[in-house]
């Protein structure tokens, strides 16, 4: 079976890993390990499943006012854009909002709402508000580094538990198709199919 992305020109074929085999995908730039991936092997270019699959327009909880778009690069001059959820760069694949300047990665976007860590005895919900509180400095509770009020983080809502943490100590749970697809009226391709 042979699948076409539109980040790519040519066609890609679906690669079942085999243990001990890693691939860096082209959308998120983490190792592929394991399940599988599109393939185009010529060019060695890789996609996991789900940054294969990614819908091309989601509707974000985090930026309820618009459809985040997938871009297949950054669309500032630099090359990379920051991300909103997790604060780290990125140079590939992004959902963007480019009115209002909002980028995601595509595992950031595809984060579970909910979690659990075995450093706490509760699960914990993402947060896509800042923790804005003047003066406060809260430190992630797992790696104690700062947290970061302008991204996001997952937090126990027990009143007695004070336990907020960043999003990449958390997690790295990607769940796809978690939001629905927001594309605009015309009806739009699908960004993986089948020729
Ligand atoms: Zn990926
Ligand atoms: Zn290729
Ligand atoms: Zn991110
Ligand atoms: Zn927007
Ligand atoms: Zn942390
Ligand atoms: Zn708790």
């Amino acid at each position: 079976m042979e699948y076409k992305h539109f980040s790519h020109n040519h066609t890609l074929t679906l690669h079942n890993i085999q243990p001990g085999q890693q691939f860096q995908c082209h959308g998120c730039h983490l190792q592929c390990n394991s399940d599988s991936i599109f393939a185009c092997w010529s060019c060695k270019f890789f996609l996991h499943e789900h940054c294969g699959n990614a819908n091309r327009y989601v509707k974000h909880p985090s930026h309820k006012l618009h459809p985040l778009i997938l871009m297949p690069s950054s669309t500032y001059c630099s090359g990379s854009f920051l991300c909103n959820g997790c604060g780290a760069p990125g140079s590939s694949f992004s959902y963007c909002c480019a009115l209002c300047e909002v980028d995601l990665h595509v595992p950031c976007a595809y984060l579970p709402p909910k979690v659990s860590h075995r450093s706490h005895q509760h699960e914990i919900f993402i947060s896509f508000q800042t923790t804005d509180e003047k003066g406060s400095h809260q430190s992630c509770k797992i790696c104690t580094r700062e947290l970061s009020s302008k991204h996001w983080s997952y937090f126990c809502d027990k009143p007695e538990c004070d336990f907020r943490v960043h999003t990449f100590c958390a997690t790295t749970e990607v769940k796809p198709g978690l939001y629905q697809d927001d594309a605009p009226d015309q009806v739009q391709a699908p960004v993986v199919f089948y020729i």
